[in-house]
């Protein structure tokens, strides 16, 4: 696999730098208030927005650009092909490769594998329809075990790359749920019904594109929640073996850790694929949120979970990016680049440089301010949450995944992110203490860096959120000012 990226590596770099989206309206820099998850549409603002996510991520070392939902979201027609014909989509889309391509990142093929895409095909074709674990009809998975659902996966994957010369394929085939029928889990058990079927397509994938990188997400193939220890179970036995089975057929196992990775550390070696994660923490932004409404940078532990999940092994990554106009996301993104291209740096100076290529400080002294800017919020947020709010509250580890509002619905989210598990109420203090002072010190930074405005969003994000933040205190009965 080529790695030419416009980024040095060293010698013990992650092989894999896999920009994730994750749905493409993620990425927009304009919200869509109302929007419904995930946001299908691809305009003008999509392709702004994935184009602006391509600078970050080409400066900043990656490969590969992963995004769902370039073609269609849950609902692919029948006949597959009619979903690539309309015409503003395809010119938007071709902008997308062509400018990818232009700066040497590769697209990942997004490919729901019997969920994600398939609700229209079950609707028209109940022959393929799979069953729930009460024996009903299942909302969005195809039953594996009929050669037909193949038909539909595989013509999707030669349409896809009829249209495109994708440089990698994102399998995830339990994300809303999998067949349950006799022939699928119920006779393979969750995690092997599911690994059987990621390594069926990745050899269909690999033989005709052997080249292309193919990896595994296995989002769902067991439960989030955590057991007496607080921790989410490794998977073990059996179940164990159906991944090291499925690690001959693929290039990476992705196990991402949404709320806990699946694997035991001290069981990775024995893949014979890559092991990878998604760096960690992640804020995961769906696209109702004001882009400007928050400012949650996490460049120190970007750097740090990067750095030791390197030492456990894993050699990809598959980093979650955002709207690129909020100077957190950006920062994130870079830092968490520049550190798989050489973990061994020291986090600090990565998150120097990553300013002085976005920002263009006038002096050191500046670019050290900023930089003491983003690790006084980071800690004033993320250095206050507590592993016990998340085991007792939610019964899950510690995100992981952060969703800073809700996947579905109508509406701009409250600001959950500011309320319990997260933050209680003298952690809020704490924060709306930092943010007053981040706001002071970039009072005085403005004017000092070439940074298109960069400062003047960050002091926007940063007032709006202390709104949001002082609301939820006044509205608790606590004292917010
Ligand atoms: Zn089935």
């Amino acid at each position: 696999m080529t790695s030419e990226t416009r980024r040095a590596q060293s010698q013990d770099a992650f092989q894999y730098r896999i920009a994730f989206g994750c749905w493409i309206n993620d990425m927009r820099n304009s919200a869509l208030p109302l929007q419904q998850w995930p946001a299908p549409q691809c305009d003008e603002h999509t392709v702004e927005g994935v184009l602006r996510t391509l600078d970050v991520i080409s400066e900043a070392g990656y490969q590969f650009l992963d995004t769902f939902g370039l073609y269609a979201t849950g609902e692919y027609p029948p006949d597959i092909v009619s979903a690539f014909q309309d015409e503003e989509r395809n010119r938007n889309l071709d902008t997308l490769f062509r400018a990818a391509e232009d700066r040497g990142i590769r697209i990942s093929l997004p490919l729901g594998l019997m969920t994600w895409g398939y609700d229209r095909i079950i609707a028209e074709d109940p022959t393929v329809r799979g069953v729930d674990g009460e024996g009903n009809p299942h909302a969005h998975a195809m039953c594996g075990a009929k050669e037909k659902s193949w038909s539909y996966v595989e013509k999707l994957i030669d349409t896809m790359f009829a249209r495109h010369s994708f440089g990698a394929v994102h399998l995830e085939s339990a994300d809303l749920g999998y067949c349950m029928c006799p022939e699928c889990t119920g006779q393979y058990g969750v995690v092997g019904y599911n690994a059987r079927l990621n390594a069926r397509a990745a050899d269909y994938i690999k033989s005709k594109h052997p080249d292309v990188v193919v990896y595994t997400c296995p989002i769902s193939w067991a439960p989030f929640t955590v057991d007496e220890n607080g921790r989410q179970p490794k998977l073990s036995g059996d179940d164990r073996d159906h991944i090291i089975e499925l690690s001959r057929h693929i290039d990476i196992f992705m196990d991402q850790g949404h709320r806990g990775r699946l694997l035991a550390w001290e069981d990775v070696p024995q893949l014979e694929c890559a092991y990878g994660t998604s760096g960690g923490l992640w804020v995961y932004h769906g696209s109702r949120q004001d882009r400007l409404s928050y400012f949650l940078p996490y460049p120190l532990r970007a750097a740090n979970h990067l750095k030791d999940h390197h030492a456990h092994g894993t050699r990809a990554c598959l980093y979650y990016q955002g709207p690129m106009v909020n100077p957190a996301v950006e920062i994130n993104s870079a830092v968490a680049g520049y550190m798989m291209c050489d973990p061994g740096r020291d986090p600090r100076e990565a998150l120097e440089e990553a300013i002085e290529v976005h920002y263009r400080p006038h002096s050191a002294e500046v670019r050290q301010r900023l930089a003491d800017v983003f690790l006084s919020v980071e800690e004033a947020y993320f250095g206050q949450w507590r592993e016990e709010s998340f085991n007792e509250q939610q019964n899950l580890e510690m995100p992981g995944e952060f969703i800073m509002g809700n996947l579905f619905g109508t509406q701009p989210d409250a600001a959950t992110f500011l309320a319990e598990p997260y933050l209680e109420a003298p952690e809020r203090a704490v924060f709306s203490a930092g943010i007053k002072a981040a706001l002071a010190e970039l009072a005085t930074l403005s004017g000092q860096a070439e940074d298109g405005g960069r400062i003047e969003r960050m002091t926007r994000a940063l007032a709006v959120m202390h709104h949001l933040l002082t609301t939820v205190m006044m509205a608790r009965g606590e004292a917010w000012c």
